[in-house]
């Protein structure tokens, strides 16, 4: 009840929430109450959560924050939330973002833009924007977002929470609306690192519906926590610390490197040489992945349907034509472009062979280092229609988070500070594939 009554005074002014499912949050509540006292219970039983609008929720309304799938409801449960659901996890309802994923500021939603609780003239980041928004308002205890390239850390970093992007397979996308396949990652938004560690082994591990999730042990991500940094051999790649480097943000990086020597970290210099080719790079295979994944909307077994139209190929052109919006349209046609034939090699094959040197450039740098420490986006949180007009602005300001997506490992992003303005800044700390313990232990 009191999560429900601060997103009925808080969300006019917010816009986190597409859907709240209030009846049915007060029906599980109770269900999660009596669990309680029988002693059946696990650490999220009765826990009030929301979710990113890309998790399919059986039975409840999934939109994507798209016109396409504005009446869709969901026929099953992703796995990430059936398994918390399984231990009484409380759904409050599901979360604003960029329509499927593509954005950067939670301002290409069919639904109106997300505003950053801090100051809501600003943008919350995006795509996860209403997953980072909620947490930042005290609208829920925790939320999951996805990260494609970045959606998940950067709103968190833009909202003074914690986000974690889990290695590639660590969690699964099973019934998670594909933006990019090979980059898409599930992961939670929380308001710090033990609540991210808790969710992270509740939705870590093998799912046998989806082939890309990888089977091996969830190790107990609350013991790393206690381990301390002592001793801890931390990278500062030198690409990351850029002139044009906001000043804020280069002053809160500088403080949390001064706080881990305090605590007994060491720090070196690293390279990653590839840095410059990761913006282009994903810009070609994320549109090229989508280009193929968002061919299933086409108004015949799902989705938005035009009223209409004069045939079978004109009812698809419609259809996609009304239910897409501009972004989404946008990538369409430039993943489709990389994919064609005469082109192909030219783009996509070449966009996947910078990315394994990209990839290289990590597995280079963890031989001698334990972690990365980087700022998460140049920026502080821009305000709302800022950089709008210019997609390619936008995209630039992914530059610290994409490269992580084409190598696969994980990164979290942690508060580390507030901007001039009043705005908070994160601190990301990357570390080798499957080694979420290390950055968790880092980020406490
Ligand atoms: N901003 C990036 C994009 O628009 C990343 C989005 C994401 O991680 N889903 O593709």
């Amino acid at each position: 009840n009191s999560f429900l009554n601060r997103i009925e005074s808080t969300d006019p002014s917010i816009n986190a929430f597409i859907t709240v499912t209030k009846e049915q949050a007060l029906l599980d509540a109770a269900a999660a109450d009596q669990r309680i006292a029988s002693g059946d219970c696990s650490p999220l039983t009765g826990i009030p959560v929301a979710l990113k609008d890309i998790f399919l929720t059986e039975g409840v309304r999934t939109t994507c924050a798209s016109k396409m799938l504005d009446n869709f409801i969901a026929p099953y449960d992703a796995t990430a939330w059936a398994r918390m659901k399984s231990q009484g996890a409380v759904l409050l309802g599901k979360l604003n973002q960029d329509e499927f994923a593509m954005g950067s500021s939670c301002e290409n939603s069919a639904f109106g833009p997300t505003r950053n609780p801090w100051n809501r003239e600003h943008i919350p980041g995006g795509s996860s924007g209403g997953s980072a928004a909620a947490i930042a308002a005290q609208q829920a205890v925790a939320t999951l977002g996805t990260d494609t390239g970045g959606s998940i850390r950067q709103p968190a970093s833009h909202c003074g929470c914690v986000g974690l992007k889990p290695t590639y397979g660590r969690v699964s996308r099973y019934g998670v609306i594909a933006y990019a396949s090979s980059l898409d990652q599930v992961g939670p938004m929380t308001r710090d690192v033990t609540d991210a560690a808790l969710l992270l082994r509740v939705i870590a591990g093998h799912d046998p519906k989806d082939s890309t999730s990888v089977d091996c042990p969830v190790p107990d991500y609350m013991a790393a926590l206690k381990q301390g940094v002592k001793g801890l051999k931390i990278g500062l790649p030198k690409e990351y610390f850029i002139e044009g480097l906001d000043p804020d943000v280069q002053r809160a990086m500088d403080q949390a490197i001064a706080v881990y020597r305090q605590l007994g970290a060491e720090f070196v210099e690293v390279s990653l040489p590839h840095t410059n080719y990761a913006v282009a790079t994903y810009y070609l295979i994320a549109t090229a992945e989508a280009s193929s994944n968002l061919a299933r909307y086409e108004g015949v077994r799902f989705g938005h349907r035009a009223k209409e139209s004069s045939g079978l190929i004109d009812l698809m052109m419609q259809s996609r034509s009304e239910g897409f919006g501009a972004e989404v349209k946008r990538r369409i046609m430039l993943g489709t472009y990389a994919l064609s034939s005469g082109y192909y090699d030219a783009y996509y094959i070449k966009a996947q062979k910078v990315r394994t040197l990209i990839q290289q450039d990590f597995i280079e740098a963890f031989k001698s280092v334990d972690l990365l420490l980087t700022p998460v986006a140049p920026t502080p949180a821009f305000k709302i229609g800022e950089k709008t007009a210019d997609p390619l602005q936008m995209y630039l300001s992914d530059i610290f988070t994409i490269p992580v997506n084409l190598a696969g490992i994980c990164g979290i992003s942690v508060p580390a500070g507030i901007s001039a303005n009043g705005l908070p800044i994160g601190l990301q700390l990357l570390g080798r594939p499957f080694g979420e313990e290390s950055i968790l232990r880092a980020a406490f």
